[in-house]
């Protein structure tokens, strides 16, 4: 295609830099794709302030972040036009695995020791254009917009979760932890035939929201001012349940108490799900004695191998609806001060998206 293209350039923590730069051609394997929306993840907040380093080689940019990306398909390579066609809605799966290491080989894509990853290791999506090899990329029906179809990504590490901890028919689920994230579970774990469910958090705003996407109760375990406040987690959990502890439990948190109430919080047979991410250092106390005689799984989930398609249909579907948490529209021209106000911490935030228009 050739011609050059704006992107937002980031060099080094909190110097990101709206350059023009050449599109990126497109190889036999590849697609461009014109940016529709991105998803702003805490991570890109992250490597924006420098607290992680990149995926490159020496973790350093320039590197153009974005890795929540939807768009329209510019330019096809040779063999990406056997399912591709210019004009076609996608959304991509950033995370570009080899096909040949041990892992790999065992399908276990989120574990490539040779990962490409759009926004991570190569460049990403706050750029008018990027370039994805063609099967990383997913058509999404029509009545999906781009701002949600930019949420796959997010949802399909939601979705690989959600398949680890297998919710059944009338099961006694709790989602621990107030994000975007969880939000998503919430809705999963409903459509999953969930009998009740329980959602604990720290902000009323996605608690409320909650509420509304199918939670029966809602605790709010920091700030007692609260409606919903609850000051012993473990407590409510087993009120919440009519007496009985969860059947399913998974934490979409960082936050190392939280990971402890899943433990404490869980029933006799019950699974559990990790998927926040703690600090390097953080451990999680298991009581051996009672988590064995109380026959528990624990599992934990990372990133997102073989749920896309399952991700997009429930998007198709209705079953789960990304729009409404979008609380903060950035234009293309905005993607810094987005990713600066989104690390401020408004208690109304649940999830930032720039939308290219
Ligand atoms: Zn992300
Ligand atoms: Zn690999």
């Amino acid at each position: 295609m050739g011609g050059s293209m704006r992107a937002w350039m980031f060099y080094e923590p909190e110097r990101m830099v709206l350059e023009t730069v050449p599109i990126p051609g497109a190889g036999a394997n590849d697609l461009l794709v014109k940016v529709e929306a991105v998803g702003i993840c805490g991570s890109d907040v992250s490597y924006y302030f420098g607290h992680s380093p990149l995926g490159t080689p020496d973790g350093r940019g320039p590197l153009v972040l974005g890795h929540e990306i939807s768009g329209v398909v510019a330019e096809a390579g040779e063999n990406a036009k056997r399912q591709f066609s210019v004009g076609d809605r996608v959304t991509l799966n950033p995370v570009q695995q080899c096909n040949a290491c041990p892992e790999c080989l065992d399908g276990r894509f989120n574990l490539c020791r040779f990962v490409e990853t759009l926004g991570v290791s190569v460049d990403g999506g706050f750029a008018e254009y990027v370039r994805v090899r063609y099967t990383h990329a997913l058509k999404i029906e029509p009545s999906v917009a781009f701002e949600s179809a930019a949420l796959t990504e997010p949802l399909a590490c939601a979705t690989y979760a959600m398949r680890k901890l297998n919710v059944r028919l009338g099961d006694y689920a709790v989602v621990i932890g107030s994000g975007s994230i969880g939000l998503m579970m919430l809705q999963i774990a409903k459509a999953r035939g969930a009998g009740r469910l329980a959602f604990i958090g720290t902000r009323d705003a996605p608690l409320e929201l909650g509420l509304e996407m199918g939670a029966d109760a809602v605790a709010n375990v920091k700030h007692a001012n609260s409606a919903h406040y609850a000051p012993d987690v473990v407590e409510w959990i087993r009120e919440t349940g009519g007496g009985k502890l969860a059947d399913r439990v998974v934490v979409p948190t960082s936050d190392i108490q939280a990971l402890h109430w899943a433990l404490y919080g869980s029933g006799p047979g019950a699974t559990i799900a990790y998927f926040g991410l703690p600090g390097p250092d953080d451990r999680i106390q298991v009581p051996a004695l009672d988590t064995i005689q109380a026959d528990k799984t624990i599992t934990f989930a990372w990133l997102s191998p073989l749920v896309w398609p399952e991700a997009t249909a429930a998007l198709a579907s209705g079953k789960v609806d990304v729009s409404r948490l979008v609380s903060h529209r950035y234009s293309f021209e905005n993607v810094e001060k987005g990713i600066r106000e989104l690390a401020a911490g408004d208690p109304k935030k649940i999830k930032g998206l720039v939308a290219m228009g």
